[in-house]
C-alpha cells in the first residue's frame, strides 16, 4: 500500500537550522524511568521510534552538570566527559535510521534538591526545593557568579553534546522543571537585578544562553528552545501572552520553538481529563511570531487532525511523546497507507508511572515499550512460530486478545472464546465508564488485527468449562479469564475478609458495570483499591442523582494516581461533583446502615450512615478453570488477571509474553528472565 496524497504534507523534509530533518514527525522529550540506570535498553527504545518514522527522536531532559541532580528519579546525565559514551550510543541508534537526535539539556533549578550529589540547589530566588516528597531542602539565589558558571556548565555540556554526536541540542524552560523558565516567571524570580522584574530582564538569561549554545554549537547543530506557554497560576505566572512577548522578543534566536504547558501534568494530561489537541488554543498564537519551525503536542494520533494543524498554521511539525510511546511504528504506517494499524495511545498514563516509579517505562498499548533491548521484542515484529500447534485461549480481554494476536501473528491457530457478547472483557466493561471511552481502543485495535488473520478465529458466547475446554482438542489452554471485584472488604489495607452483614446493601464494581445500582439514593463508596476505579463510581453514580460519599484509609482520593498525574483532577472533580471526601478512615465492618471505620492515626472509631455501600476494594483471579484443567494435567496456562490482578497494561504484557515463550525450553528459576545492564567498578 502506498500513502493517500492527502498527508504528502507530514512527509515534507523541515529545515531546523543547520540540519534537515526528514519529515515533520517529532518525537519531542519524554521521561522514561531507565536514564542512566539501563541505557542499552534506552537506547533501543529511541533506536526504534526512528525505525518507526520518527524524523527527529530525542532523549529525556538530561541532566547538564552534578549540581542539577534529579534523584532519585532516573533521567540520564551529561555531568562530564565520562557521559559522553553514553549519550553518544543513543545518539547512534537514532542515526542508524537517519533519524535527527536531539539532547534536551537541563538545569532543573529549585526542582532539583541534589540528594545525590549533595551540592547546594540554586535558583532564582531564594525558596523550597519543590520535589514530590517535599524534601527539607532550600535552594539559594543565585548571584551573578552563578549566573556565570551555569552559563558555561550549559556551553560545556552542549559541547559534549555535539561531541555525542547530537543533531539538536535543546535550551529547556519548560514544565518548570528547566530553569530558564524559572527566571521568566515572575512566580519565581523576585530579583530586583539585570535578571529580574520586566520581561526583559526575567528572559536575559535565556536569551544569554541561547546565544551561548548557537556560538558553541550553533554552526552544526540546531538549537531548539522548548518553552511553557503557560504555568495556570491565574495571571501570577506565566501566561500565552506574556510569553508570546517573550518568544516575539527572541523570535528568530532559535532554530525551532517546542511548545509545552506546565507542569507536566498540565502537558500530559490523560483522556479522562482532556481530548486529542488540547493545547491548541495555547499555541496557535506562536506561529506568526517567528519564522522558525513551531512544534507542539497534544496526544495526535489521527493524521487527519495533525494535517489540520499545520494547514490551519498552528505548528509545522507534528510532536509527540505518547502516540510515540504507543506506537513507534505510526509514521511509517501513515506513509505506508496503514492508517488502521496505528495503535492510538489511549491517555491512561501508565507510561508516565514509569518515571514516577523510577522503573523503566511500560505502555497499556504498546507491550513492548521497554523491553526492546531486554527481551528483544519489537512493537511490530515476532519471530515465526517454531512448530505447527492449535492454541485455544479462553477469554477475550485485553491478555486473551493479545496473546490471541501475536500468537496469531507467530502463525499459530488460535481460538479465542468468551462467554460475553462482546470482546474486550475489562476493557468493554470499563471503556463505558465516566471518562474512560478511550480505553477501548486497547481492544478495538486487536480486533482489527485478528480479523485479518485467517490462522485466528473468535467465539463470542462460548461458555466453556474443563470438559469443553479438553474436547476441543488444542495442543495447550490459555486461560485468559479475568477477575473479579471482591465484596468482603480484603484490599490494600485490610488483606483480610471483614464481617459484611447479610442485610447489607453491597455493590462491587462488576455490580455496577452488569447495570446494577445501589437501593438506596445514598451511597458510600469505600476505595482500598486507590487507582480510577472508585472515583469513576462516584462520578457515574453522581450522574444519576445518588449522594455520594466517598471513604478511603489513604491520605488523599485514588493515591496510585498520583503516578499518572491524576490525582489532583480527580480530587478536585469529586468535590465539585458534591462528593463528601473522607480520607484516612479503615473499614471494620459493613452495616446495613452503612460502615464503621477506624481512623488510621488513632483508632477512633467512627460510623458513616447510607442506605448502600460500594465496595472498591481489590480483585481475585478468576483460576476455577485454570485450576481444575490443571488437575487434569492439561497442557494449560494462567495469564493475566486470572493469574493474578493489576492494571491493564499488565494484562496486556502477559499475554504478549506468553505469545512470545510459548515454545521456548521453560527457562529454569535461577535464570534472570531479561538482560540487564551491568556497572563496570571503577574500584578505588
Ligand atoms: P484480563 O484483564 O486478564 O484480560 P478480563 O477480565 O478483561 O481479563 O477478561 C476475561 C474474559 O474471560 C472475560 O471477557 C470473561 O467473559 C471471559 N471468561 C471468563 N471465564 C470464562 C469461561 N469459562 N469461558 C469463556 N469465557 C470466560
Ligand atoms: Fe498512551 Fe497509556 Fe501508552 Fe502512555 S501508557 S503511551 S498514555 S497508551
Amino acid at each position: 500500500m502506498t500513502r493517500d496524497s492527502r498527508y504528502d504534507i507530514l512527509f515534507e523534509p523541515i529545515r531546523i537550522g543547520p540540519v534537515t530533518a526528514r519529515n515533520r514527525f517529532y518525537q519531542v522529550p519524554h521521561c522514561n524511568g531507565m536514564g542512566y540506570r539501563d541505557v542499552s535498553a534506552l537506547a533501543t527504545m529511541r533506536g526504534m521510534k526512528a525505525e518507526g518514522g520518527w524524523g527527529v527522536v530525542c532523549t529525556e531532559m538530561v541532566e547538564l552538570h552534578a549540581a542539577s541532580d534529579v534523584a532519585p528519579y532516573v533521567e540520564l546525565r551529561n555531568w562530564d566527559d565520562q557521559d559522553i559514551p553514553t549519550l553518544a550510543c543513543i545518539a547512534e541508534k537514532i542515526h542508524e535510521h537517519k533519524s535527527l537526535a536531539g539532547l534536551e539539556l537541563c538545569h532543573s533549578g529549585y526542582t532539583a534538591a541534589n540528594l545525590y550529589s549533595r551540592e547546594t540547589p540554586i535558583a532564582p530566588m531564594a525558596m523550597s526545593t519543590s520535589t514530590y516528597h517535599f524534601d527539607p531542602v532550600h535552594a539559594r539565589a543565585m548571584d551573578r557568579q552563578d549566573i556565570k558558571d551555569l552559563r558555561r556548565t550549559h556551553r560545556a555540556a552542549a559541547l559534549r553534546g555535539r561531541k555525542a554526536g547530537y543533531d539538536l541540542i535543546y535550551v529547556y524552560a519548560g514544565h518548570g522543571l528547566g530553569i530558564f523558565q524559572q527566571f521568566l516567571s515572575r512566580a519565581t524570580n523576585d530579583r530586583t537585578d539585570e535578571y529580574g522584574g520586566s520581561l526583559e530582564n526575567r528572559a536575559r538569561l535565556l536569551r544569554e544562553v541561547i546565544e551561548d549554545t548557537k556560538d558553541a554549537v550553533g554552526d552544526t547543530c540546531a538549537v531548539p528552545v522548548r518553552i511553557a506557554m503557560s504555568e495556570f497560576l491565574g495571571g501570577e505566572g506565566l501566561e500565552p501572552a506574556e510569553v508570546e512577548d517573550a518568544i516575539a522578543m527572541m523570535a528568530e534566536l532559535p532554530d525551532l520553538w517546542d511548545l509545552s504547558l506546565s507542569a507536566w501534568p498540565k502537558d500530559s494530561q490523560t483522556s479522562r481529563f482532556s481530548e486529542e489537541g488540547f493545547q491548541e488554543p495555547y499555541i496557535k498564537g506562536v506561529k506568526k511570531l517567528t519564522s522558525k519551525p513551531v512544534v507542539g503536542v497534544g496526544r495526535y494520533t489521527s493524521p487527519d487532525a495533525m494535517v489540520r494543524v499545520i494547514r490551519q498554521g498552528i505548528m509545522d511539525m507534528i510532536g509527540a511523546a505518547r502516540p510515540s510511546i504507543a506506537d513507534p511504528y505510526l509514521p511509517k504506517k501513515i506513509e505506508e497507507g496503514r492508517l488502521d494499524d496505528i495503535r492510538e495511545c489511549i491517555g491512561c498514563n501508565i507510561c508516565v508511572t514509569g518515571d514516577y516509579t523510577k522503573t523503566p517505562l511500560r505502555c497499556t498499548q504498546n507491550p513492548s515499550m521497554g523491553e526492546e533491548w531486554r527481551k528483544g521484542w519489537h512493537p511490530e515484529r515476532i519471530r515465526a512460530k517454531a512448530r505447527d500447534a492449535q492454541v485455544l485461549i479462553i477469554g477475550a480481554g485485553p491478555a486473551g486478545l493479545e496473546a490471541g494476536r501475536a500468537l496469531g501473528q507467530r502463525g499459530y491457530q488460535v481460538t479465542i472464546a468468551d462467554r460475553a457478547r462482546e470482546a474486550g472483557g475489562r476493557v468493554a466493561r470499563e471503556c463505558r465508564l465516566p471518562g474512560l471511552a478511550a480505553w477501548g481502543r486497547v481492544r478495538d485495535w486487536r480486533l482489527l488485527q485478528i480479523g485479518k488473520m485467517a490462522n485466528v478465529s473468535l467465539y463470542l458466547e462460548s461458555d466453556l468449562t474443563a470438559d469443553t475446554a479438553l474436547e476441543f482438542g488444542a495442543d495447550h489452554i490459555v486461560c485468559a479469564t479475568g477477575a473479579t471485584w471482591r465484596r468482603d472488604g480484603a484490599g490494600h489495607h485490610q488483606y483480610l475478609p471483614l464481617p459484611v452483614a447479610a442485610a447489607a446493601d453491597v455493590l462491587t464494581p462488576d455490580d455496577i458495570m452488569a447495570g446494577g445500582r445501589p437501593k438506596s439514593r445514598e451511597a458510600i463508596v469505600f476505595d482500598d483499591d486507590h487507582y480510577y476505579m472508585a472515583s469513576v463510581l462516584c462520578e457515574l453514580l453522581v450522574k444519576e442523582s445518588i449522594k455520594v460519599t466517598y471513604v478511603t484509609p489513604a491520605a488523599v482520593a485514588a493515591a496510585y494516581t498520583v503516578n499518572t498525574m491524576e490525582q489532583k483532577l480527580i480530587q478536585g472533580r469529586l468535590l465539585e461533583l458534591g462528593v463528601t471526601v473522607v480520607t484516612a478512615q479503615a473499614l471494620s465492618e459493613v452495616t446495613a446502615q452503612g460502615l464503621v471505620t477506624s481512623c488510621i492515626y488513632t483508632g477512633k472509631e467512627h460510623r458513616h450512615t447510607a442506605g448502600s455501600v460500594v465496595l472498591v476494594t481489590s480483585r481475585k483471579g478468576d483460576d476455577a478453570l485454570y485450576r481444575e484443567l490443571k488437575g487434569r494435567d492439561a497442557k494449560v496456562t494462567a495469564v493475566g488477571d486470572a493469574w493474578a490482578p493489576a492494571a491493564i497494561a499488565h494484562a496486556v504484557y502477559a499475554g504478549r509474553r506468553f505469545a512470545e515463550e510459548f515454545d521456548e525450553k521453560p527457562r529454569d528459576v535461577l535464570e534472570t528472565p531479561f538482560r540487564r545492564e551491568l556497572l563496570t567498578l571503577m574500584g578505588g
